[in-house]
């Protein structure tokens, strides 16, 4: 199946079984995408009234039939599970590396059912898939723990993971991946802490499979031209999320103190011209994206070297 890894995980954290089903074609044409088959999913095997927070509910991280190849916005994982905030569905992408590691490792999509009874994580290396304890991690904030399982695991595993805020089933907790890349809507971090999984680590190495490499090479190429050269996307490959904090300031939509007021005196500080030029060292960018919105800074007061700024991402 072109533009597929042909699998989806299935994984049970209550009885601690393994599957891996074909991807159904039928399915992925009909409901297209990461969000599409999340989707499908939970409305298919979520029972109405389920508890968000319940072993009733699944949480459903998916890749899309672009996701892995080069071409623009090829990058993006959704999570799709029914949401602690809202009651309703959540579905929440993250960039990064992931959606093409886990692609480039076989899968479309690992559903995560049922609830652990002790910390876990999800290890996948290509074929090989675990659920290993996790029990020393538990506690841990998310960048230092992403640190710690490259370090035990290798450089090129893609770790998603929750802190202690999803541990504690925080309605609002994210997945983190990439030194600081969030799935941030909805809650879904709380659902993957309800489930005691602190995170998953995935390698992969397997060859796409693709029906048109050299159409795609040439689409991919003028897509990204395409995507570099629009006027509208300079400030945004330049100044990323804060492109737009000096026109939030001078329209009186700079949330300043609880948005108790639209803007404030020292707002221009925070402009991201400005910041490009006093602290803005070079840029990040997710798999596939033609304009990096992520920044590393250094502050030379503090002498520390941090990712950011971001604004309202
Ligand atoms: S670098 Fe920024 S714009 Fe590009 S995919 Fe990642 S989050 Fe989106």
């Amino acid at each position: 199946m072109d533009g597929y890894g042909g699998t989806i995980l299935r994984i049970n954290l209550t009885d601690k079984t393994i599957k891996k089903e074909p991807t159904d074609p039928g399915v992925m044409e009909k409901f297209l995408g990461g969000r599409g088959f999340g989707i499908y999913t939970l409305y298919t095997e979520v029972p109405r009234g389920a508890d968000p927070l319940g072993p009733e509910n699944k949480l459903i991280a998916s890749t899309g039939p672009l996701s892995g190849v080069l071409v623009p916005g090829a990058g993006k994982m959704d999570w799709t599970t029914k949401s602690p905030l809202t009651g309703g569905y959540a579905s929440s992408s993250v960039g990064g590396m992931l959606t093409a590691e886990l692609k480039q490792a076989g899968y479309d999509s690992i559903i995560l059912e049922g609830v652990s009874e002790q910390p876990v994580y999800i290890f996948i290396d290509d074929d090989v898939v675990e659920i290993r304890d996790a029990s020393p991690y538990w506690g841990m904030g998310c960048i230092s723990l992403e640190k710690k399982l490259k370090d035990e695991l290798g450089e090129e595993f893609q770790i998603a993971c929750i802190g202690p805020g999803g541990e504690s089933l925080v309605k609002y907790a994210c997945i983190s991946h990439d030194w600081g890349r969030q799935a941030g809507r909805g809650g879904v971090g709380a659902v993957m802490g309800s489930k005691k999984v602190k995170a998953i680590a995935v390698r992969g190495t397997k060859d796409i499979p693709l029906a048109d490499v050299e159409g795609l090479i040439k689409h991919g190429r003028a897509l990204f031209k395409a995507c570099k050269d629009a006027p509208a996307m300079e400030a945004w490959q330049r100044y990323g999320t804060t492109s737009v904090v000096s026109w939030c300031d001078e329209n009186g939509a700079l949330p300043t103190r609880n948005f108790q007021a639209g803007a404030f005196k020292e707002g221009k500080n925070l402009y991201g011209e400005v910041m490009r030029q006093a602290i803005v060292k070079t840029d990040k960018g997710c798999f596939a994206c033609p304009s990096p919105c992520g920044k590393y800074s250094y502050s030379k007061k503090h002498d520390l070297y941090v990712e950011g700024p971001e604004y309202e991402t």
